[in-house]
């Protein structure tokens, strides 16, 4: 599903928010990335879900080398394959849930009754289709990122992107998010969390740490390790 070699990436100044990672990721696992702020989880986010390009070195995504593809053709590989739910949710404010939803399916090439029916089924498959016509500020948080991530799922992504997800969120809230998050992977999709937070990290099956813009540990290479022994 993912595979980045040798990625690089700079920013002006000299920052090297990555500093030569590699990593493969699977169809079909749930991954964390973990590590201190600043560590770079963000700018490997952005990379493995095409938002950037790396400075240097390979990105392949779903079968595709992103360094060969135009900005065009990326941004479909993105409407049609990955979805994203950031911290702080990221809705349009004073309109409803279902146009948040069925509006994040503009690219997508569906026609307008087509989007809002897709739309209604993911907010209901989060548990939210009795808020349908709510707007975000008559949403607790737990709903709002409810919401966002019926954004993210309604194409049907093969890859969900979650940049800490339960950042803004109090406990309560924040376990129903990632609960809902390991029902999406157990329906098929792969999902990719970044997290600061340890104890999310460790409830996952597999966790990357990443520290100065490199992978530190992998747990997946542990296990691997531990079983050639
Ligand atoms: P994290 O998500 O782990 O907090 P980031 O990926 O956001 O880390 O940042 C990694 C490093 O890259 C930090 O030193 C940050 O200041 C720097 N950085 C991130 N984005 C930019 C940018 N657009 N321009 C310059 N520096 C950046």
């Amino acid at each position: 599903m993912i595979e980045l070699t040798d990625v690089h990436k700079s920013y002006a100044g000299g920052v090297r928010a990555l500093d030569g990672v590699g990593v493969r990721i699977d169809a079909g696992e749930l991954v964390g990335i973990v590590g201190p702020s600043g560590s770079g989880k963000s700018t490997m986010l952005h990379v493995l879900g095409t938002l950037d390009r790396p400075t240097s070195g390979q990105v392949r995504i779903a079968g595709h080398d992103v360094n060969t593809l135009e900005d065009a053709q990326l941004s479909a590989l993105r409407a049609s394959r990955i979805g994203f739910v950031f911290q702080q949710f990221h809705l349009a404010p004073g309109t409803t849930a279902l146009d948040n939803v069925a509006d994040g399916l503009l690219y997508s090439g569906r026609r307008c009754p087509e989007r809002r029916e897709l739309a209604a089924r993911a907010l209901t498959r989060v548990g939210l289709g009795h808020r349908l016509t709510h707007r975000p500020h008559e949403l607790s948080g737990g709903e709002r990122q409810r919401v966002a991530i019926a954004r993210a799922v309604a194409g049907g992504p093969a890859l969900l992107l979650a940049d800490e997800p339960t950042g803004a969120l109090d406990s309560a809230s924040g376990s129903g998010v990632m609960k809902l998050l390991r029902d999406l992977h157990r329906d098929g999709t792969t999902v990719v969390i970044i997290t600061h937070d340890n104890d999310i990290a460790r409830s996952l099956p597999r966790q990357i740490g990443i520290r100065d813009g490199r992978i530190v540990s992998d747990s997946a290479l542990v296990s691997l390790a531990g079983g050639l022994r």
